[in-house]
């Protein structure tokens, strides 16, 4: 797909002039080092090809962008019995907010705000070492992406262990209502450390064709799982932002506070953008601006044929 590529290219030179990139997360202050003034895109199209533009290779601390693996990993171990504790429905707050869970005894509307996704943690723990929930994550990601390089930047996941007020907030809470197994210091470190992945635009591309059912990509999951995440993506993917994007954008997506966000266009293609400065949902500010100018050239919509 010549035209694609070159589009990429065009796409990056414009995002390049941004005036406003947004600014990096600065509560993980090893987040709050990295340039703003970066953007990257890949792709992975359904016929096999890859193709990138700008910062494409530089890795990034994925955040959670991570929820999706650790819920596909749990599903893997727990299948459906993950929903007892953990809900399906867009939350309409803030990503660490911990509002509804006051409301809905301490059952998190979805696997993809904090609080669902330490529950979701928790649940691959399941009384285990972290070391062993963490190596299935990583089993998943570097098999689905055919990349043994990944790995865990451990001064991130230090950072955030160190000042994460919030989330040590939600694990009590979550404990108080009991709808937590592990000990929740045990949880955060888990949790902070899968945040903590570093990848490339490249790289979570080829890691996302397992949800985008590309052929000839390594078969991590059922197409039925698939779906289901992808709905999850669609309708929680950017938190309180999540309306707005499926408007703009039209395709399932998860962010991170790193600046990354995975897209999917079911059978067509695998997209990763990354820029990190963010907007006021956490969300990647020319990120989402890049991957709404990929979905209006490529036509790519779950929505429209
Ligand atoms: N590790 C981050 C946190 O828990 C992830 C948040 C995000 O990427 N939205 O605060």
């Amino acid at each position: 797909m010549q035209g694609l590529a070159e589009e990429l290219r065009r796409l990056v030179a414009e995002a390049r002039t941004a005036q406003d990139w947004g600014a990096p997360a600065d509560y993980i202050p090893e987040l709050a080092k990295v340039d703003p003034e970066q953007v990257g895109v890949a792709v992975c199209l359904a016929d096999g090809q890859e193709i990138g533009a700008g910062d494409a290779d530089v890795p990034f601390s994925i955040q959670s962008i991570s929820k999706v693996f650790s819920l596909a990993a749990v599903l893997g171990r727990l299948g459906d019995d993950l929903w007892r504790r953990v809900g399906r429905e867009p939350s309409g707050t803030a990503f660490d907010s911990i509002f509804l869970l006051e409301q809905e005894q301490g059952r998190p509307r979805n696997p993809f705000i904090n609080a669902g996704a330490l529950v979701t943690t928790d649940a691959l723990l399941g009384g285990r070492e972290p070391r062993q929930a963490l190596s299935e994550i990583m089993y998943l990601v570097r098999a689905a992406a055919e990349d043994d390089d990944i790995h865990i930047d451990k001064a991130v996941a230090e950072s955030e262990k160190a000042t994460a007020s919030r989330n040590t907030s939600l694990l009590y809470y979550l404990k108080s209502h009991d709808n937590l197994r592990c000990p929740p210091e045990m949880v955060l470190g888990t949790y902070a450390h899968q945040c903590a992945i570093e990848m490339t635009c490249h790289q979570l591309a080829r890691s996302g064709r397992m949800l985008a059912m590309i052929p000839g990509a390594p078969a991590m999951i059922s197409s039925h799982r698939a779906r289901r995440i992808n709905a999850l993506m669609m309708t929680c993917g950017q938190y309180d932002g999540s309306g707005n994007f499926a408007f703009r954008v039209g395709l399932p997506g998860k962010s991170g506070v790193g600046g990354g966000i995975l897209l999917v266009a079911p059978g067509r293609a695998s997209i990763a953008v990354w820029s990190p400065g963010l907007d006021g949902y956490g969300n990647s500010k020319v990120g989402t601006w890049l991957a709404e100018r990929i979905a209006d050239y490529t036509g790519w919509s779950v929505f429209a044929p």
